[in-house]
């Protein structure tokens, strides 16, 4: 049976609401804003000059000392994780977060202001279906301080966490399933809360200036100070909870698996981010690539006789699959029993060489740059292959993709592409290469 698809939402319209943030205690105003179909959520600086925009992608993370900063160049945004596990926990996959201050306000302490917001702006789906992350195998994080993430597979996203404080005071245990009714109504109102012995600490780092007992539970020995009673039993663990889903919409796509955590933190879930972002990229590295719409489609053996120099036996690439976009193709090598080289590499044990993948390597790459240029009149040179690992052997028979993204171009004199070849779902050998032009 097929899954029904999932598609991407955004915000129906903004909304926005001030406050203060928590660490620097700055007044802050905050908007979301709708935005398109594959955008993601970002953040936007509306407080400094040419408003840069910083994309909520684990690539950013910076530090996450008690909250979850990112940054892009020399900008940041601080304590990101609740208003993250609000667009994600409601089912947001696309929105701009204005903020006039480097941390969003810290509201109560929950995620629910954010939450109000999101209900205030509703949402509306596109047409565009929703990337996830199926876990095909167990995934494991342990860290120093003792905080122990399990991911396993499941239709469904799930978290199972323990939470336990020093000593075991307030262990707390809960399982849930991650859906926007469940969010809103078990998770988003549970509220930040901190240890009396770190408070000190903390104000010493110039930290927390805004917190108080009116956005923060505050735990002394075996008491709960706080402004409002506690709005459930075990309002810890569910922010634990509420903390794992903010850090982990960092990888961008929804989670189809189920999470084990024990005493999770920031630290901990931002490494299991960074491993599941790991995990996708070699993936994608992998996957056979789909037959691409017209306008984008392959080159024959003929369309690139016409593009690349190269001839017999030293032309290494014999098709073109497909371009996507501007910046990366990929090519189709076969390689037959028939190879000039095989008899010499080696007698009996009939393996391509390396430097013949990286060879073909650089044609693909040189034919999106002559593509991109619209001039075949020129020739490339290489000029550097940095990184390149040859990881498995390659065998006559076998079909090897020729994957090149291009990472810079510049004034049509220098290029750099980031390759990588597959056989059989598997990489087998990848590259970074350089290359010149000269007029032919
Ligand atoms: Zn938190």
């Amino acid at each position: 049976m097929a899954a029904t698809p999932d598609f991407q939402q955004t915000l129906a319209k903004s909304a926005g609401f001030s406050g203060t943030s928590l660490h620097t205690g700055e007044k802050v105003s905050l908007k979301l804003q709708p935005a398109p179909a594959d955008h993601g959520i970002k953040f936007k600086r509306k407080d400094l000059a040419d408003e840069p925009t910083i994309d909520a992608k684990i690539d950013n993370l910076k530090t996450v000392e008690r909250a979850t900063t990112i940054g892009e160049g020399a900008v940041r945004v601080h304590t990101v994780e609740h208003v993250l596990a609000a667009l994600t926990g409601m089912g947001v996959d696309n929105a701009i977060i204005e903020m006039d201050a480097n941390e969003p306000p810290i509201g109560d302490g929950s995620a629910k202001p954010y939450v109000d917001l999101i209900n205030r702006a509703g949402l509306t789906m596109q047409e565009t279906p929703r990337k996830s992350f199926e876990v095909r195998e167990p995934m494991h994080i342990e860290t120093k301080s003792g905080s122990m993430l399990v991911l396993l597979p499941d239709k469904n996203f799930r978290i199972s966490c323990t939470q336990a404080g020093p000593n075991n005071r307030f262990s707390q245990y809960m399982s849930i399933e991650v859906t926007p009714a469940m969010f809103e109504k078990e998770i988003a109102s549970a509220r930040t809360f901190v240890y009396y012995e770190d408070v000190e600490a903390l104000m010493g780092k110039n930290l927390i200036k805004g917190g108080s007992l009116e956005n923060a539970i505050v735990i002394r020995d075996n008491s709960v100070l706080s402004k409002e009673p506690m709005r459930f039993e075990d309002e810890f663990v569910r922010h634990k909870i509420l903390d794992i889903i903010g850090d982990l919409s960092l990888i961008g796509q929804r989670i189809r698996g189920h999470l084990i955590a024990v005493k999770p933190g920031h630290g901990a879930n931002a490494e299991l981010a960074r491993a599941i972002a790991k995990e996708q990229k070699r993936r994608d590295a992998m996957a056979i690539p789909r037959p691409l719409p017209p306008g984008q489609g392959g080159l024959s053996a003929e369309d690139i006789l016409s593009i690349l120099p190269h001839r017999y036996p030293f032309l290494m690439v014999d098709r073109i699959i497909g371009f996507e976009g501007d910046t990366k193709c990929i090519g189709l090598k076969t390689v037959t029993m028939n190879e000039p080289f095989f008899p010499g590499h080696f007698p009996g044990h009939p393996v391509m060489p390396g430097v013949l993948q990286v060879e073909a390597m650089a044609q693909v790459a040189s034919i999106l740059l002559f593509k991109l240029s619209k001039s075949t009149n020129r020739i490339g040179y290489f000029m550097s292959a940095d990184d390149v690992k040859f990881r498995k052997p390659v065998f006559p028979g076998d079909t090897i993709y020729i994957h090149a993204e291009l990472t810079k171009n510049r004034g049509d004199r220098l290029a750099k592409a980031k390759c990588h070849c597959v056989v059989n779902d598997a990489v087998v050998s990848e590259g970074e290469l350089m290359f010149t032009f000269l007029d032919r």
